[in-house]
């Protein structure tokens, strides 16, 4: 799943990566952080390599290491 990391977004502009997600599934209110819809989101990974608000979580290795 994809993690928003607020505090990397300066959050004082449109997000220029919402376009770049072949699934629509990154929004915004205003000028807000980007929110993203992980029952949309494919793990594409595209909008991580853009910006670093965006982080991949891999559950299934978490879970394989017993954390
Ligand atoms: S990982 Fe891909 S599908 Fe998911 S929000 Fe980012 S660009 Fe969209």
């Amino acid at each position: 799943m994809i993690k928003v990391e607020e505090k990397f977004c300066p959050q004082n502009h449109p997000c220029p990566i919402i376009r770049y997600c072949p699934v629509g599934a990154i929004s915004q209110i205003g000028y807000s952080a980007p929110i993203v819809n992980n029952e949309k989101c494919t793990n594409c990974q595209q909008c991580v390599d853009m910006c670093r608000t965006f982080q991949f979580v891999d559950h299934s290795q978490a879970f394989a290491e017993g954390k």
